[in-house]
């Protein structure tokens, strides 16, 4: 493509996360709650600045009306009554009486007023230790995000799912729960101003197959409504007001990528074994049970990493133990006899439900997280394994348990696990008893205990993501530092191999599941280093298989003992690109 646009056409460079083209009009997303200017009005504007604020109470209250109808109907009338609150919030004289007083006596525009005075009614619950009257601080910022998305004019995320017609979302971010909500037919494409590769946004992105560009900077700023843009998932750029020469350019390619999507379809029921004969298996991550059949689609052999958490974010209630049993045993009968992986809950960083919304932690990757929320929530904990365990009896389920950092970690986990079988023992509930039980290592300080932590686990899958964001302390979302994210980093690297070492010692097997594993220019690196499984998004299983099908695994490990002595992150991973355009040049062409 052009490096220079032609005049008219402004491209915008970001980092690629999804894969595809897409072009259409775009939506620019809000800031409501940042950038909130706080201006005098004149005498004579006051009555209609009231009048402002009236229509977005009304618009909001209409909103409110018609989210609780769709709610009552899909989930019934209880689930929808916790809107009755957020009515009331949006009625609340007090709040109200205050911000008219503002707009009418200090003549502030009626967004800042609604702001200043919604924030401080919400700050003062917040602080209360009564845990009813804190959630209604929630309450409060949600409501008033809406009616400042109104006062504003923005359409903030909440409306992605009534959009008028197909089109692509620029947004400051977007929520993982808003991303796995969105409507692959009405939303082509995403973009936003920050974001990493391995943020939950963009492995949502690649799930759904919707094309994504993050770190685009402050583009949410430069391209107005209405623009007409051309997103490119591939090369990570979002050209606005594309000329025909750049249209055509790409519908080209379109053409090309498509007629080799086709090749890879073919090699579906086909093993992923290299050249030299050495088999890899290739699973896939989902986390929803709608993707089982995609699962079986891609190629692959079972679930690699099921994100069990995900059943909990986008709803007030946390799902019950036969809710989530009959999701896992879903996920299970529709993969077997291939196995299913389900990983117990990892909520916290990025994954919040709605509920917790307000623990507003300072470093919510470094917190309360994962595995550490279940062992301090025995209840949370038990009905998830109870659950799990339940579904075993239905194919091949493997338990895994994320974020551990040591082996008291595990043997607790272990320990709620084995609690869980004695009830079901005595409840007569049938479970399978040799269910397979391992450990994520992401943690760095897992991988350096991985030889005690092999005693004891099964198996152990790579979380690559969270493995070199901690190894190399760069914040998996934030964009300023995603340069410095770096999977091939000798240093990662080097804990990958000695997680590998120490299970090869108690014969034990080794899957990578972070994101790593379904980037094609980096599966020979994983192949070298000897890994038995790669789990991937489904979209990527074909082309991880179509390049393990043309690597032989001598070359692949001598990839592998330079990496392990190399100096420099990108050397590592040039080499690695390297090796792998020189057998499926195919899967690396741009043009
Ligand atoms: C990882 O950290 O690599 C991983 C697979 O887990 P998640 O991306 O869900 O944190
Ligand atoms: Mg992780």
């Amino acid at each position: 493509m052009a490096d220079r646009p032609p005049a008219g056409e402004r491209v915008y460079h970001g980092v690629p996360v999804s894969g595809g083209v897409a072009h259409g009009r775009v939506i620019v997303l809000g800031h409501s709650a940042r950038n909130i200017l706080r201006r005098e009005i004149p005498p004579e504007e006051v009555g209609a600045e009231l009048a402002r604020v009236q229509t977005a109470l009304t618009q909001t209250r209409r909103d409110l009306l018609e989210v609780q109808r769709q709610v009552s109907e899909a989930l019934g009338h209880q689930e929808a009554s916790v809107f009755d609150a957020h009515l009331l919030v949006l009625e609340d004289p007090m709040l109200l009486d205050e911000v008219n007083r503002m707009v009418r006596d200090q003549r502030v525009n009626a967004e800042a007023a609604y702001q200043q005075v919604s924030e401080k009614f919400a700050a003062a619950l917040g602080a209360l230790e009564d845990d009813y009257l804190r959630e209604r601080a929630a309450d409060i910022r949600d409501i008033s995000g809406r009616v400042l998305d109104h006062l504003l004019g923005h359409r903030s995320e909440r409306d992605l799912r009534s959009l008028p017609e197909p089109c692509i979302i620029l947004a400051p971010d977007l929520a993982p729960s808003t991303t796995a909500t969105l409507d692959r037919a009405m939303v082509l494409g995403f973009g936003t101003d920050g974001g990493g590769t391995t943020s939950h946004t963009a492995i949502m992105a690649r799930k759904l197959g919707i094309p994504a560009v993050v770190g685009l900077g402050d583009i949410t700023a430069r391209v107005r409504n209405g623009e007409y843009v051309l997103l490119d998932g591939h090369g990570g750029t979002v050209t606005v007001n594309p000329t025909d020469q750049t249209l055509f350019e790409y519908g080209q390619l379109k053409q090309r990528r498509a007629a080799f999507e086709e090749r890879l379809g073919a090699l579906r029921e086909q093993p992923a074994v290299t050249l030299d004969g050495v088999g890899i298996r290739i699973a896939a991550n989902i986390d929803h049970p709608d993707d089982s059949p995609r699962v079986r689609a891609s190629g692959a052999e079972g679930v690699g990493l099921f994100r069990s958490e995900f059943l909990f974010l986008n709803r007030k209630e946390l799902p019950s133990e036969d809710e989530q049993y009959e999701a896992y045993r879903r996920v299970a009968e529709s993969v077997a006899p291939h196995p299913a992986i389900i990983r117990t809950l990892d909520l916290g960083g990025d994954k919040l439900p709605a509920a917790w919304a307000r623990l507003g932690e300072q470093n919510p990757f470094l917190g309360w997280r994962a595995i550490r929320i279940c062992l301090d929530q025995p209840e949370l904990f038990r009905t998830q394994l109870r659950a799990i365990l339940r579904a075993s009896a239905h194919g091949t389920v493997k338990i895994m348990f994320p974020m551990i950092s040591g082996i008291a970690e595990f043997r607790s986990a272990n320990a709620a696990l084995e609690r869980c079988r004695e009830e079901l023992r005595e409840e007569n509930i049938p479970f399978d008893p040799a269910l397979e039980v391992g450990v994520m290592i992401e943690v760095p300080g897992a991988a350096l205990v991985a030889d005690v932590l092999a005693r004891e686990a099964r198996f152990f899958s790579i979380g690559t993501n969270d493995l070199t964001g901690y190894t190399l302390a760069v914040d998996r979302m934030n964009e300023r530092v995603a340069p410095l994210f770096a999977p091939t980093h000798p240093g990662v690297l080097r804990l990958i191999e000695m997680t590998i070492a120490a299970a090869r010692r108690h014969d034990r097997w080794v899957g990578v599941c972070g994101e790593m594993a379904g980037e094609p220019a980096l599966v020979p690196l994983l192949v070298g280093l000897g890994v038995d499984e790669l789990s991937a998004t489904p979209a990527s299983v074909p082309s991880v298989k179509f390049l393990i099908r043309r690597l032989r695994l001598s070359e692949a490990k001598a990839l592998a003992a330079f990496a392990l002595g190399a100096e420099d992150a990108e050397d590592v991973r040039q080499r690695s690109r390297a090796l792998a355009a020189q057998v499926a040049p195919e899967l690396f062409a741009t043009s």
